[in-house]
């Protein structure tokens, strides 16, 4: 059966400058597309694949990813905003790496675009009054 995912994968420090998805198509058979990659020197890597082959292959592909350090979160997945609780202090404005957070210069409010996120959990640790939430 041919499945096709989408997926967030989060790279520690020490894998960030190998070919690890690269064998992905080599040696387990997949086809990906890179829908997002953001990579800072130093720092935890994360790209958002679309991966699509057969299953077997698919299950092999993660097993392979999982093995080599590599934490893998899915896209279902939903960051939700609450505005209730939010005070706007703009702290998940810097850390969101999508730029996923904007101040509205009129109304000095954070707006939430959630088609920008790839829900890597950062601005829900950031949050002072954990106004941001994993929606499963
Ligand atoms: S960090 Fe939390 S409280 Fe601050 S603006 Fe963002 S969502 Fe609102
Ligand atoms: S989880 Fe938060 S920090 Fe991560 S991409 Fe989504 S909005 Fe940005």
């Amino acid at each position: 059966m041919a499945v096709s995912k989408r997926i967030v994968l989060h790279f520690p420090k020490r894998l960030v400058d190998r070919p690890i998805v690269y064998r992905l198509v080599k040696d387990y058979d997949l086809e990906f597309n890179i829908l997002k990659a953001f990579f800072t020197p130093e720092e935890e890597g994360l790209m958002v694949l679309e991966i699509s082959g057969e299953q077997k292959d698919y299950d092999r592909g993660i097993r392979y990813l999982t093995k080599s350090g590599v934490r893998i979160q899915s896209l279902s997945q939903d960051v939700v905003l609450n505005e209730e609780r939010c005070t706007h202090c703009g702290a998940c404005i810097t850390i969101c790496p999508t730029n996923a957070f904007e101040l509205d210069p009129q109304t000095r409010r954070v707006i939430f675009y959630n088609e920008k996120c790839v829900a890597c959990g950062q601005c829900i640790k950031a949050c002072p009054p954990r106004a941001i939430e994993l929606h499963f």
